[in-house]
């Protein structure tokens, strides 16, 4: 899932300087499960703004809602009259929730709330690690399952570089070494010999490196006529 984290109050009331009447607008999808975005954060965090509010002697109003997916027109469409009466929105989606605000309401002022970070895994309760770039060729069947382009720092495709130590990833001793992880996982599996094949240069068209990317399924897209 989607991995966010919320921005400092003090970025947000920059932000925020000068609008009237706000709505922070949460997200129940990733950003919740990840204790960014979702209802709850949407509470404390119009309540913070409120109360620095009026601390500053500052006539603001701080609404707060959240929607379904902010990232689907069919859960933000619902919104077109009710962002009438607001200045600005304070989005605590992710980037892609931000962005699908800003086209849908073009002239509403959409702020972004949360740091998108990455797409990760909780790993155990307070933890969440990245586990996928989402680089359009994706080579876990060769890297049992664990992703070098994600968790090795120099994305080899050939591993360990010379720097791992015991396991572990000479940026951070915290940080396993993907590839030590990939060459006992392979051992499981019995899959040593695979590894021993020197891989190529992979091709980077298909990953953000090729500009921004579209999927398009012809089977599953609307009758010209129907589309907007
Ligand atoms: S190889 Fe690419 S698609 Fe597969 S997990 Fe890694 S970054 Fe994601
Ligand atoms: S130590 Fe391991 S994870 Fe770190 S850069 Fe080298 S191969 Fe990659």
């Amino acid at each position: 899932m989607i991995i966010a984290e919320q921005k400092p109050l003090v970025k947000i009331k920059e932000m925020l300087a000068g609008q009237q009447k706000v709505l922070v607008l949460g997200c129940g999808t990733c950003v919740t499960v990840c204790f960014a975005g979702g209802s709850k954060e949407v509470g404390i965090l119009a309540s913070s703004l409120r109360m620095a509010a009026k601390l500053e002697g500052q006539p603001k109003i701080v609404d707060e809602m959240t929607v379904q997916r902010q990232c689907e027109w069919e859960y933000i469409d619902p919104l077109l009259e009710k962002l009438d009466d607001y200045d600005a929105v304070l989005s605590l989606g992710c980037g892609v929730g931000v962005q699908a605000l800003a086209e849908r309401f073009p002239d509403k002022p959409i702020l972004p709330g949360l740091n998108t970070s990455f797409m990760g895994l909780p790993t155990e309760q307070g933890v969440w690690e990245e586990r996928c770039q989402a680089c359009g060729d994706c080579i876990l069947d060769l890297t049992g399952g664990i992703c070098p382009i994600a968790r090795c720092a120099k994305q080899l495709l050939n591993g360990p570089c010379g720097g791992s130590q015991n396991g572990r990833c000479e940026i951070d001793p915290a940080v396993p070494c993907a590839w030590h992880l990939i060459w006992e996982r392979a051992e499981k599996l019995g899959l040593r010999d695979r590894l021993l094949a020197v891989q190529p240069p992979k091709t980077w068209t298909t990953s953000r490196d090729g500009g921004p990317r579209r999927i398009i399924r012809d089977d599953l897209r609307l009758p010209e006529e129907y589309r907007e």
